[in-house]
């Protein structure tokens, strides 16, 4: 049973329920890019990113990742056993676009291999950094077999969803992922996979089929959103 808000984030909702060990995410009609400076509401967004993941992490699930998903409850809420996330997040890039470019100069579209994995420290005050492991152990506490477990775990994801996307003609180019801790200690993974959270460009034509057409204004977010669930609903 859903009781009171704990969590605001900027795409999604945290509520407490009846069971101490379990929460709800609600997926909102809203989409933010740029640390927030861009923001708009938009009516249905939630829903295909509330399928999408619901998807995605079902697949990871049958695939031995461990991970915070139980079930969907409705069109735009999820079951995830609770966690306390740990505040750094974990990017994987096979290919170079997006801040790896703008920061670091690394020429678009180069391929990595095998695939970077970083780490950006959750602050958005900050508008969250690009961290070394060190970094990770001193402002997280986090232990080091723990960051090798992370990372490793990210790239495993990777070799799993790679050839997902592939099959209904999708390149996965890079994406986030976040873990958690849950109530005895374990760490697995949490919060969405969505094209919120990874670039997929069609194999053939290179088209955006994520959030990049929302931040830099040149598709409708919906229409891509759209299009990934229907090809994810084509899998069996
Ligand atoms: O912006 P950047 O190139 O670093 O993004 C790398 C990947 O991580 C992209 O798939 C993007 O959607 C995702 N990301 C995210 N949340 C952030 C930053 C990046 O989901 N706060």
């Amino acid at each position: 049973m859903k009781k009171e808000l704990l969590y605001q984030g900027k795409a999604k909702h945290v509520y407490l329920t009846s069971d101490p060990n379990q929460l709800i995410l609600s997926y909102k009609d809203q989409a933010t890019a740029f640390n927030g400076q861009k923001k708009e509401a938009i009516i249905g967004k939630g829903r295909f990113n509330n399928l999408i993941s619901a998807k995605l992490f079902d697949y990871l699930t049958d695939n031995q990742i461990s991970n915070h998903f139980i079930k969907s409850l409705n069109d735009t809420e999820q079951l995830v056993k609770k966690t306390t996330i740990i505040p750094f997040e974990v990017v994987v890039r096979n290919i170079a676009t997006g801040s790896i470019v703008s920061r670091l100069g690394f020429k678009e579209k180069i391929v990595f291999e095998p695939a970077l994995v970083e780490l950006y420290y959750k602050n958005d005050d900050l508008a969250d950094p690009l961290i070394n492991d060190q970094h990770a152990l001193l402002l997280t506490g986090i232990r080091k077999e723990e960051i090798e477990f992370i990372k490793n775990e990210a790239l495993k994801i990777n070799q799993l969803l790679i050839p997902y996307f592939e099959q209904i003609g999708i390149q996965l180019v890079d994406f986030k992922l976040e873990f958690g801790r849950d109530q005895l200690g374990n760490i697995i993974l949490a919060d969405e996979i969505s094209p919120d959270t990874c670039r997929f460009w069609d194999l053939e034509t290179d088209r955006r089929l994520d959030k990049d057409v929302f931040r830099q204004g040149t598709g409708d977010l919906l229409t891509v959103y759209q299009e990934i669930l229907n090809r994810l609903g084509a899998i069996k």
